[in-house]
């Protein structure tokens, strides 16, 4: 019997060194994903990892102290957490078990796993904001608008090209992009750079992001080549973000709920696709990607979008990051090491509101010496994505303004005290 308990503990205790060892390598290896922060920030703590992580997320969260150590790296958009709480009784949702158990959705549609209650909503959303056109065009729901991004890329290859079509993006690109478009080493297509270096006589897609990601100008495609495909993603094409000018009418235009109302966990985006082919195509990727969506997740991201349309959503959230932009502004001003980009006031459609961009990140540039704008930050206890994860200079980093506002308290007090 003793022997028996020593060999469970044994096998305990390997089994635990390797789940231990298996958190630690994708916490430090990875430096793209939303574990690496946190795996710096252990670091940080200098604590060794005793399995209790969310207390550490918690601690931070909670009660914040001067000094805390802050993580924007990543654009975790908590700040609209409490404008959801306040209207949590709208946005239930009630599922039992015996629901959403089939695959399918909608036979009859292209997209034949899209819940009719989310086109129905997305429909609507998109009319009363006036941000995208709908008439004639085919939606295509997926886990997040990075499974869209791919799907897009796998409909838009040729699957007998010569070579793996090119992807680019024009710097600065949203850092995710050549991940995405290589980590599967496809033989379909391959990060090729910045689009204002590209001068290729090849075929191309070119992702046109706007507002942008990470420094929130509003953009248009850069190359000047007659064999490109574009894609346009506007997660960021919201009241909050930036003043709607008229509704988007292009090819294939991404959007997401992780950005219009904050519900990153969801991961439901949806693609909005002129070619009934092209959006067959993004389908069938899905299709072998995951067999479709979750249901449960397309319901409530239907339930979210409709109170969006219902509420006063993006009047709420559009004061937010105005109050935020004017207190990160002031902030910045007060020191002559950082600066920020400005932006044109433009007339929103949907708000009748005059103003210049609030993006989502500040895309924050060191001034003087400083060359490493990333190390410099995380010396002060503040992490941020660095530029040249963006395809540009080490001089700028990414700050995200989605926090908590106990995150970006410490962010605006702390700037101006920063002094080398
Ligand atoms: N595109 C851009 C420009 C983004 O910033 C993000 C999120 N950071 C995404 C796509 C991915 O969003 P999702 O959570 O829907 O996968």
């Amino acid at each position: 019997m003793a022997g028996y308990v020593f060999f469970l503990k044994h096998v305990l205790v390997v089994s635990l060194a390797m789940n231990m060892g298996l958190i630690w390598k994708i916490s430090y290896e990875d430096d793209e994903t939303l574990a690496s922060s946190w795996g710096s920030m252990l670091h940080f703590y200098g604590c060794c990892f005793n399995g209790d992580k969310n207390k550490i997320i918690q601690e931070v969260h909670d009660g914040l102290e001067e000094s805390a150590l802050i993580n924007l790296d990543h654009g975790d958009p908590t700040m609209y957490e409490n404008f959801w709480k306040q209207n949590g009784e709208q946005t239930k949702v009630v599922t039992s078990s015996w629901q959403h158990i089939s695959y399918f959705s909608d036979i009859k549609n292209v997209c034949w796993f899209l819940e009719p209650g989310l086109v129905t909503a997305i429909t609507r959303l998109h009319k009363v904001v006036g941000n995208a056109v709908m008439e004639g065009r085919h939606i295509v729901v997926g886990t997040g608008s990075s499974q869209l991004y791919q799907a897009a890329l796998y409909a838009l290859s040729p699957p007998n090209g010569s070579g793996p079509m090119n992807v680019v993006s024009a710097a600065p690109f949203y850092s995710s992009y050549p991940l995405m478009t290589d980590y599967l080493k496809s033989g379909l297509h391959k990060w090729a750079g910045d689009a204002y270096a590209f001068n290729k006589e090849e075929p191309y897609i070119e992702l046109v992001t706007s507002p942008n990601n990470p420094d929130g100008f509003t953009r248009q495609e850069v190359v000047k080549g007659d064999k490109g495909i574009l894609i346009h993603d506007l997660a960021y094409y919201w009241p909050q973000y930036t003043p709607i000018l008229l509704p988007a009418d292009y090819d294939i235009m991404l959007f997401t709920v992780s950005k219009s109302t904050g519900h990153a966990g969801s991961r439901i985006g949806w693609a909005i696709v002129k070619d009934r082919e092209i959006a067959k195509k993004m389908t069938t990727f899905i299709e072998i990607n995951t067999i479709g969506v979750s249901k449960d997740s397309q319901i409530r991201a239907a339930k979210v979008l409709q109170a969006v349309s219902e509420t006063n959503f993006f009047d709420y959230s559009h004061k937010l990051m105005a109050d935020r932009w004017k207190r990160i502004r002031e902030a910045v001003n007060k020191t002559a090491h950082f600066s920020l980009p400005s932006f044109p006031q433009q007339t929103c459609s949907f708000s009748g509101r005059t103003f210049g961009q609030l993006p989502a990140f500040a895309w924050l540039k060191c001034e003087g010496e400083v060359d490493d704008c990333e190390s410099f930050l995380r010396q002060h206890k503040i992490l941020t994505r660095g530029g040249k994860q963006f395809g540009a200079s080490m001089k700028y980093v990414r700050v995200s303004m989605l926090s908590r506002e106990s995150e970006f308290k410490v962010l605006t007090e702390r700037l101006p005290t920063i002094r080398s």
